[in-house]
């Protein structure tokens, strides 16, 4: 009836995962234990995924593709004190890469707090460096609003992490229903276009280049402006260059593409157009002299702040890459402007492209064993399917393997990113196989690690087997981060003295069996040491979609890059 109070009574648990799922959020990942799991059980309650991992660090990782994989946040929960703070590293992560995400931690009880209460900590506070919204709801009917908040904060402007603090004592407590108040779903980010001289500006500054380049970032996979950047690179035969993460949004076959001459083309460019990319480390901060000293950079990002960072730009867009990029298309194609395709400039960058492609395609033909990087990933790529996501970290291994492993579809690289974080691949192939069994099921999540990087949540292979995800884990194995020793070598060096003292930091044990890790827990297991072995494991892993699968691929310790025009982050020749 109609003003009468229903005596019905509802957890702060409950409220809290009917909020989430008001605004639509699909997916939370955590470690469950005082004062949360209720939260992670009403959750499912209402048709919400609950990922169970190992540790709130990967958990916090694989939350946060969810957001970039979906443009919707993930959750991640944590318990308080410890919990939240091993998800710190997975918040740092998102915030780095602007990719949306929620954190929800459970604190001690409000009426024990500053009396040294269990896993007592700042937790408000602690998250504010790491986020973009860091709050705690003042009451249990203040819930709903705070989670729309910060949900809609996650996903609009420069997306971001977002905390929400639930005191122990919120969990448990019972309301009136009627006292609580839902809010709808936010609206979708609003799109901000550039200004329309702005706009005129940057196409007359691209039409009259000498040597034009694009630049893709995850900014632009991010925006989903796949189709909009591609009309661009055709109508006008611009050439471009994929970011890490930005691989993929126009496919790595592109004619277009030149990130096999990238050092060439980013050196020697007139016009760079950066649709969604940082000129931080990765784009060694558009400085000479891996820059012309003059190149006229044409920023497009959404956040105003970012524009300006570290160079003076000649045209800044401010706004939305998609409605950007067509703002451009409409300026640069009515009448329709190409680059000429036989000048100068293209012809440097295929021969460039050329001969970086022969240096691979030798080193790759070696046939000494232990194989190199290049052998082995030019196997891979041989069998990988063109819709599998492929993810990747290591140092060696996810900087060799960029070059060969290709990217045809938008979102669907993921690796160290912005901040560097290592420990994050199995987290993302977590996420992002669960987004391929809701989406297109028989889709592969392949996950290329660093013997040294697979330890860092090496763990979450029972969360994987657990939900039986069709990942296949290849472990480039070289005894060590960076570089190891084989094992001759490591047992002549322990003769006469302890590892702790003679062992090199670098070390990690020789040969280990990385691959019993999945066997311990029911996937499938390879241990090989030749391209014959390589080839036939990987065959048979990917048939098998009813298994997650490890590979572990011994490698020459000592193998490297080839050598490099510019060493990737020394100060002085950067
Ligand atoms: P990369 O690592 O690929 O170089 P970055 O993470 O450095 O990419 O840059 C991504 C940029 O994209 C960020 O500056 C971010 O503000 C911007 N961005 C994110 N979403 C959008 C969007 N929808 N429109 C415009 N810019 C965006
Ligand atoms: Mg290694």
């Amino acid at each position: 009836e109609r003003g009468e109070r229903s005596d019905e009574q509802v957890s702060g648990a409950k409220v809290i995962a009917q909020a989430l799922k008001e605004q639509d959020v699909r997916y939370l990942f955590g470690v469950v234990g005082i004062p949360v799991t209720e939260i992670a059980v009403a959750a499912q309650e209402l048709g919400l995924r609950y990922i169970g991992m190992r540790n709130e660090q990967a958990a916090c990782y694989a939350a946060s593709t969810i957001g970039y994989l979906t443009g919707r946040p993930g959750v991640c929960l944590v318990v308080s004190g410890p919990g939240l703070i091993h998800a710190l590293g997975g918040m740092a992560n998102a915030n780095m890469n602007c990719w949306p995400l929620i954190v929800i931690g459970g604190s001690s009880e409000r009426s024990q707090e500053t009396m040294g209460a269990f896993q007592e900590f700042p937790q408000v506070e602690a998250c504010r460096l790491y986020s973009k919204f860091s709050a705690r709801p003042s009451s249990v009917e203040a819930i709903p609003s705070v989670i729309e908040k910060a949900v809609r904060s996650s996903i609009y402007g420069r997306p971001g992490a977002c905390y929400v603090d639930i005191p122990a004592d919120f969990v448990n407590l019972q309301v009136n229903v009627d006292s609580i108040k839902y809010k709808e779903c936010c609206l979708p980010p609003p799109v901000s276009m550039a200004d329309t001289s702005a706009v005129c500006q940057a196409a007359s500054v691209i039409r009259s280049a000498r040597q034009p380049l694009l630049i893709v970032g995850k900014g632009a996979a991010y925006a989903r402006a796949e189709e909009s950047i591609r009309k661009l690179v055709e109508q006008c035969k611009l050439p471009f260059l994929p970011t890490p993460m930005g691989k993929g949004v126009v496919p790595d076959n592109h004619p277009n593409c030149v990130g096999a001459a990238r050092s060439r083309a980013l050196q020697h460019a007139d016009v760079i157009v950066l649709f969604g990319a940082r000129l931080n480390w990765i784009l060694h901060f558009g400085l000479p002299p891996r820059y012309q000293p003059d190149v006229k950079f044409i920023q497009v990002d959404i956040c105003a702040e970012e524009l300006g960072n570290n160079v003076k730009p000649a045209v800044t867009l401010l706004g939305d890459i998609n409605a950007v990029t067509k703002q451009l298309l409409e300026q640069l194609t009515k009448p329709l402007w190409q680059y000429p395709p036989e000048s100068k400039w293209w012809k440097t960058l295929r021969e460039k492209m050329k001969s970086n492609e022969a240096l691979s395609q030798e080193l790759a033909s070696k046939k000494s064993l232990p194989m190199n990087y290049y052998t082995v990933f030019y196997h891979v790529q041989e069998q990988l399917p063109q819709d599998c996501f492929v993810v990747s970290e290591g140092a060696n291994t996810m900087d060799i393997g960029r070059t060969v492993l290709q990217n045809y579809l938008p979102r669907h690289r993921l690796d160290a990113g912005t901040f560097g974080t290592m420990g994050v691949g199995l987290g993302f192939a977590i996420a992002a196989a669960l987004v391929a069994k809701d989406r297109n099921p028989g889709q592969r999540v392949i996950c290329v690690e660093g013997d040294s990087a697979f330890g860092f949540s090496g763990m979450e292979v029972e969360t994987i087997c657990r939900y039986n995800l069709p990942i296949v884990i290849l472990v480039v194995n070289n005894n060590g981060i960076y570089q190891g020793f084989d094992a001759d070598t490591w047992k002549e060096m322990l003769e006469f003295q302890d590892a702790t003292v003679r062992a090199p930091p670098m070390c990690l044990l020789p040969n280990s069996h990385y691959e019993q890790v999945m066997t311990a827990f029911g996937g499938k297991g390879y241990f090989v040491q030749t391209p014959e072995e390589l080839q036939k494991s990987l065959k048979q892993a990917l048939a098998d979609t009813t298994k997650p699968c490890l590979i572990n691929i011994l490698i020459e310790p000592q193998s490297t890059r080839k050598a490099q025009d510019f060493h990737w982050l020394t100060r002085s020749n950067m």
